[in-house]
C-alpha cells in the first residue's frame, strides 16, 4: 500500500483507510475479519465514528496485540442516547464519551481526537466557544491523543479550521459527485499549504455513485432556480472513485465505509488495478455540476424521536427502488422502528447536511415496505 504523511501530525498512513459507519451493528467476527483484511493490505487509518459499547468492544478484540499497527481516530461529540447515535456539544459528555471510548478500546490513547461533525460556520463558532477544541487540545497535551482533527461537510468550515491552527486533520466528503462543489478545490489547496491532513469520506456518495442508470437531484442554484433530476448513464467502479479522490490536491487518505470483508476486498482491488481501470477522466463530464439532495445514509440526522434508523430505512428505500428482494424485506423487518412511525417533526431535516427531504422519503419507504402512509398526513415543519 502506498503511504502518505498525514499533514503536520507526521503520521504515516496508507492511502486507503477504513470507514466504520456500516459496522455499527456488525457481529464481532465480522469486525475481526475486516481488521484482518485491513492489516493484510496495509490499511492503517481506522475511523471510529461511534461510541456504542458493542461496536467499540468488537474493535478492541480485533485490535488486540496489534493496536500500534493502526492510526485510530476517535470522535469527540459522537454519543449514544437510548441506543441511538446523537451528536453532543456538552463538554462534560464529550470528555466522558472520549474516556469511555478509550477504555472500551483498551488503549491509552487515540491517534486523532476528532471533533465530530461541525455542520456550519455558526456551529463551528459555538463549538469553539463551548471549549470543545480546547478540550481536544488538552487531551493531546495529556498524551491521550496524538493529534486533533475535525469532521465536517462544509468547505467554509474546513477553511476556517484549516487556518485556525486548532486542527491537524480535517475529515470531509470528497467524491466525483461534488467535483464542482463551490470552493472545494481552494479548500483542499489551503489544507495542503497549511499542512492539515485531509481524510476523504463518502467516496462513493453512500454507494449512489456505483448504481447504474440512477437519477440524481440537482439543486436550484445550479439550474437558475429550478431543481432538476439527471441520469448518470456510465458505469462507475470503486476504483474510479478512489482514483479520482486520491488524485485531488491535499487528500492524504480515503476511508470507504464498507460492511463486509468481501466488500472491502472489492474496494481494495484499487491497489492492483491497471491504469486503464483507474482512468476516471471520461466520467468528469457527468459531474460538472454539484449534486445535492441525495441521502448518503450517514445518520447525522439522528436521533429520531420516533426511534427510526433513518440512514438504514433510506438505504433500503434506494436499493428497493432498483429492484426489491426478499433480503431487503427481511432487513427492513429487523429495523427497530419502521418508516411509518415518522411523525414529521422535521428534526432530521434540520440536521441533515445534504438537504435531504427525509419526511417524503419516510413516506415513500412506508408505502413501499409497509403498503401504508406514515402516521400523519400534514407537515409541521
Ligand atoms: S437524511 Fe441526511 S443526515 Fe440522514 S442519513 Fe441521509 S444524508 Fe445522512
Ligand atoms: S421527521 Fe420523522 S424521521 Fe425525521 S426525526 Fe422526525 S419522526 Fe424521525
Amino acid at each position: 500500500m502506498e503511504t502518505r504523511i498525514l499533514g503536520k501530525t507526521g503520521l504515516t498512513v496508507g492511502i486507503i483507510g477504513l470507514g466504520t459507519e456500516y459496522l455499527r451493528r456488525a457481529p464481532r467476527d465480522r469486525v475481526m475479519q475486516m481488521v484482518d483484511t485491513a492489516a493484510d493490505h496495509g490499511v492503517t487509518y481506522v475511523d471510529l465514528v461511534f461510541n456504542f459499547a458493542d461496536y467499540l468492544d468488537a474493535f478492541a478484540t480485533a485490535l488486540e496485540g496489534r493496536r500500534d499497527e493502526f492510526v485510530l481516530a476517535v470522535h469527540l461529540g459522537s454519543a449514544e442516547r437510548k441506543g441511538q447515535y446523537e451528536k453532543t456539544r456538552s463538554l462534560k459528555k464529550c470528555e466522558k464519551g472520549f474516556h469511555e471510548s478509550l477504555a472500551r478500546l483498551r488503549t491509552d490513547h487515540a491517534d486523532i481526537v476528532n471533533v465530530h461533525f461541525v455542520k456550519t460556520q455558526k456551529e463551528y463558532e459555538r463549538v469553539k466557544k463551548k471549549g470543545i477544541f480546547s478540550l481536544a487540545s488538552s487531551l493531546k497535551e495529556e498524551g491521550m491523543a496524538t493529534s486533533v482533527g475535525m469532521s465536517t461537510h462544509d468547505t467554509a468550515v474546513a477553511v476556517d479550521a484549516a487556518t485556525s491552527g486548532l486542527v491537524d486533520v480535517i475529515m470531509i466528503q470528497i467524491n466525483l459527485a461534488n467535483n464542482a462543489m463551490p470552493h472545494r478545490n481552494e479548500m483542499l489547496a489551503l489544507c495542503a499549504k497549511e499542512k492539515v491532513g485531509v481524510v476523504a469520506m463518502k467516496p462513493f456518495a453512500g454507494g449512489k455513485l456505483l448504481q447504474q442508470n440512477r437519477t440524481v437531484n440537482l439543486a436550484q442554484h445550479q439550474t437558475g432556480g429550478k431543481a432538476l433530476k439527471k441520469k448518470i448513464p456510465k458505469v462507475i467502479t470503486p476504483t474510479h472513485c478512489l482514483s479520482y479522490i486520491l488524485s485531488q490536491v491535499g487528500v492524504t487518505t480515503v476511508v470507504p465505509g464498507v460492511s463486509s470483508a468481501g466488500e472491502f476486498e472489492g474496494v481494495l482491488h484499487y491497489l492492483k488495478a491497471t491504469e486503464e481501470e483507474k482512468d476516471f477522466s471520461g466520467l468528469l463530464v457527468d459531474f460538472e455540476e454539484y449534486v445535492t439532495g441525495d441521502c448518503v445514509y450517514c445518520n447525522h440526522c439522528l436521533p429520531c424521536p420516533a426511534g427510526i434508523d433513518i440512514g438504514e430505512c433510506s438505504r433500503l428505500l434506494d436499493r428497493a427502488k432498483q429492484g426489491m428482494t426478499s433480503e431487503m424485506w427481511r432487513t427492513y423487518e429487523m429495523c427497530p422502528e419502521k418508516a411509518s412511525a415518522c411523525t414529521e417533526c422535521g428534526l432530521c431535516v434540520q440536521r441533515c447536511p445534504f438537504g435531504v427531504d427525509v419526511v417524503s422519503r419516510m413516506k415513500e419507504a412506508a408505502i413501499l415496505f409497509e403498503g401504508q402512509k406514515s402516521n400523519r398526513s400534514s407537515t409541521n415543519l
